[in-house]
């Protein structure tokens, strides 16, 4: 078996806003000093050279045969993640490596450019946000290790995907750590409650919306000790790039004509994206920078603002965010904006390429709904990157032969709710949608009620059938 990694970094906490660091054994949720948001950066990364990018392909590319369970999830890129654990503290519950699957002929053909979706709704809880939180927790790890800490209490504010990634890995953790989410009461769907109740985290509920939980969540992590998970926590960060990691691999670290991309609500994805390319790079792993295209919706878009202003004149505003379909993407003041806004001139500096489309309500769940009809299973923010691959190519941003990966970042059962709106007609009209004919689908009766209950059991079965015969047309047996 492969041996577990001997190197290890040298990790601090770097502010975007005042250049203070903090070191790593600590944990931080935003600068003490001023608030603002943190990268992790590793003061031993430039060591990493002496291997050539040729060995590191071969390591990660050996490791991804082994079965040692620190290689199986996202670790197997240790020393780019989060090299000062130990394997003892990393937590692998199936997530990482998501499939990449190339679209169908027919719909590659339909949108004119070749295309693949990576499935990232097929982790254990069905959406991106485990890559961070198999990070974080096995961060908790550490600090319970090292620290000899007896309790860590671990919170987040969310409606969704962070809050069931959050409940499944804490239920799984050693017992000192405990889990517990913050929700806005009746504003959340049965689903979204479903996860984190199932992993038995405790659900508490507050009155209003998200932000008011965001704040008491954020007056907790101030004044008592406690972890929060909500993206601002560098280590989410940092576990997300594996995402990066995974599709150069993929394409034996050739990513020359490749654009990926992300949709932005939080940008924490885009950051980790953007990251782990730019790490990649620097370490020779990969001679190509691919293009990569941030995708809003017009009902909240905020970067697609920002750079949509002539570059020497850009200024950064929040926006009021309307209702979208796109509702994990449904930000107007993204925290993770200064990361973002560093990592671009750095990649754009480094001869990379990085645009923001913007797309309409309906563009997003047509998206998802075409998609799903060639065999996919993408959530609302996978159409939302379907949407802007169409318009991306309207814009001339891409050449005909790159390849356009799209990031599913949930599975699309967590987003059926809009399916249904869409298939009933019935969204309400802030999100500007009308259904088309032609992409409805919806159950057809072959017989009611009333019908069958006049018919003994045999006739039913042969009138069913025969109604069905008739509305398929379908030839008889020849014999
Ligand atoms: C969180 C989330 C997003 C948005 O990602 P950010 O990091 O906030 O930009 C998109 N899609 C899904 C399914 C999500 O859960
Ligand atoms: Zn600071």
């Amino acid at each position: 078996m492969l041996s577990f990694p001997q190197y290890r970094g040298n990790l601090s906490y770097r502010c975007l806003s005042c250049g203070q660091e903090y070191p790593s054994s600590n944990l931080y949720y935003t600068c003490p000093e001023c608030k603002g948001v943190f990268l992790l950066v590793d003061h031993n990364f430039s060591s990493l050279t002496q291997k050539s990018g040729s060995e590191w392909q071969e390591i990660f590319d050996n490791r991804a045969r082994s079965k040692r369970k620190a290689f199986r999830g996202i670790f197997r890129y240790y020393e780019l993640m989060a090299p000062i654990l130990e394997e003892e503290d990393i937590v692998y519950l199936g997530e990482g490596h998501t499939p990449i699957v190339e679209a169908s002929e027919k719909l590659s053909r339909y949108v004119g450019q070749p295309l693949a979706y990576k499935n990232d709704g097929q982790n254990p809880s069905a959406s991106f946000k485990d890559r961070g939180m198999a990070c974080a927790f096995s961060y908790l790890n550490y600090l319970v290790r090292k620290h000899g800490y007896k309790k860590i209490l671990t919170i987040c504010a969310s409606t969704g995907d962070t809050s069931a990634a959050a409940a499944m890995y804490a239920a799984y953790v050693s017992e000192s750590i405990r889990s517990v989410v913050l929700l806005p009461k009746g504003k959340v769907t049965p689903q979204q409650l479903a996860q984190p109740l199932g992993s038995g985290a405790l659900v508490l509920e507050l009155p209003g919306v998200f932000d008011d939980c965001m704040k008491v969540v954020e007056y907790l992590a101030d004044n008592y000790q406690v972890a929060l998970l909500n993206s601002k926590n560098a280590w989410r960060i940092l576990g997300q790039e594996s995402y990066g990691f995974e599709i150069a691999q993929w394409y034996d670290w050739d990513l020359a004509n490749k654009a990926v991309f992300v949709p932005i609500g939080n940008a924490g994805n885009i950051t980790a994206v953007i990251n782990s390319f730019l790490k990649l790079y620097k370490l020779q792993i990969i001679s190509t920078l691919p293009k990569i295209i941030g995708v809003q919706s017009e009902h909240a878009d905020p970067v697609f603002k920002y750079y949509s202003q002539p570059k020497d004149k850009r200024r950064y505003s929040p926006v009021k965010v309307k209702p979208s379909v796109a509702q994990a993407a449904m930000i107007g003041n993204p925290v993770s904006f200064p990361r973002v806004k560093g990592l671009v001139e750095e990649y754009e500096n480094l001869g990379g390429t990085f645009y923001v489309v913007q797309v309409k309500e309906q563009e997003i769940i047509e998206g998802m709904l075409l998609a799903n009809r060639h065999g996919h299973i993408s959530c609302t923010q996978g159409g939302e990157c379907l949407a802007g691959l169409i318009r991306a190519k309207e814009k001339g941003l891409l050449d005909k032969r790159e390849l356009a990966i799209l990031d599913a970042t949930a599975h699309m059962l967590k987003f059926v709710g809009f399916q249904q709106m869409y298939f009933e007609n019935s969204f309400p009209p802030e999100y500007g949608i009308t259904p088309k004919e032609e992409l409805i689908n919806w159950p057809k009766e072959v017989l009611s009620e009333e019908e069958k209950s006049q018919l003994d059991f045999q006739d039913f079965v042969q009138k069913a059938g025969e109604a069905i015969v008739q509305t398929l047309g379908i030839e008889k047996n020849e014999e």
